[in-house]
C-alpha cells in the first residue's frame, strides 16, 4: 500500500514487474543468461517488466531499467522528472564519509543513486536508509557512466555476492547486471538545507 507522506520512487520496483530469473550458464569467458545475449558492452542485465504502478511498491527494490535510464539522462531518483543542475553541477545526495579519512572524498565517489531534483531532495534523504541521519548534499560537475552494479558469480557458477565492475572488464562478464554506477567527479559539497531555499513545499516536508 502507498502512503501519502512517503512517495513512491520513481526508481522503486513494483511487484507487478518481477520477471522471472534466467538460467545462469557459463560460458568461456564469463557467465550469461540463457536464452538472452549480453549488451554490446559485455553485461547480462537482469530482465524487468515495465509496468511502474502494477501490484504494490517494494520501497526498498531498486527497478534496473528505470535506475538506468534515471542515470543515463540525469533524472530524479524520486520523481523521475530533470534532476536539479547549477553552475557547479548536478544535484546529488551522497552518504557523508567525510569522517572515514579517505583522501581525496567525495571526488570519485562511486555511487548507483541518480540525482535529485530539489523539491524531492529532503525526500529522498528520509526514503533511503543509507542515508539517514549522514547525508550530505553535492553539486557534480562530471558524472562518469562507467559500471555496472550487479550479482557478480564465479566458475561454476557459483554466486559470489553483489559488487560493481567497470564496463568493459572482465569482471562485468561474470556478473548478472540490475544497475548503472556512476563514478562522480567534479564535487562541490553544499549544505542540504540550502537546497530547499526556493522550496517552500519541500521545507515543509522536511520539516514535518
Ligand atoms: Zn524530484
Amino acid at each position: 500500500m502507498t502512503r501519502p507522506d512517503f512517495p513512491v520512487p520513481y526508481i522503486a520496483a513494483w511487484s507487478g514487474e518481477h520477471k522471472p530469473m534466467p538460467r545462469v550458464v557459463q560460458v568461456g569467458d564469463g557467465i550469461m543468461l540463457a536464452g538472452q545475449p549480453r549488451d554490446k558492452t559485455g553485461v547480462s542485465w537482469q530482465p524487468w517488466a515495465l509496468r511502474q504502478g502494477a501490484g504494490r511498491p517494494e520501497y526498498g527494490k531498486v527497478h534496473g531499467p528505470r535506475q538506468r535510464r534515471a542515470m543515463r539522462r540525469n533524472l530524479c531518483q524520486v520523481c523521475g522528472g530533470p534532476a536539479d543542475r547549477n553552475e557547479l553541477g548536478w544535484l546529488w545526495l551522497l552518504e557523508d564519509h567525510r569522517a572515514d579519512g579517505e583522501p581525496g572524498w567525495p571526488q570519485g565517489e562511486v555511487t548507483t543513486h541518480p540525482p535529485v531534483c530539489r523539491p524531492c531532495a529532503p525526500v529522498a534523504a528520509r526514503l533511503c536508509p543509507h542515508l539517514r541521519d549522514h547525508v550530505i548534499a553535492a553539486r557534480v560537475g562530471l558524472v562518469i557512466l562507467d559500471g555496472v552494479y550487479g550479482q557478480l558469480y564465479t566458475p561454476g557458477p557459483i554466486p559470489a555476492g553483489r559488487n560493481v565492475a567497470l564496463f568493459n572488464s572482465p569482471c562485468a562478464r561474470w556478473l548478472v547486471g540490475s544497475q548503472l554506477a556512476a563514478s562522480l567527479l567534479d564535487v562541490t559539497l553544499i549544505d542540504l538545507p540550502k537546497v530547499t531555499t526556493h522550496a517552500p513545499e519541500a521545507r515543509a516536508t522536511a520539516g514535518s
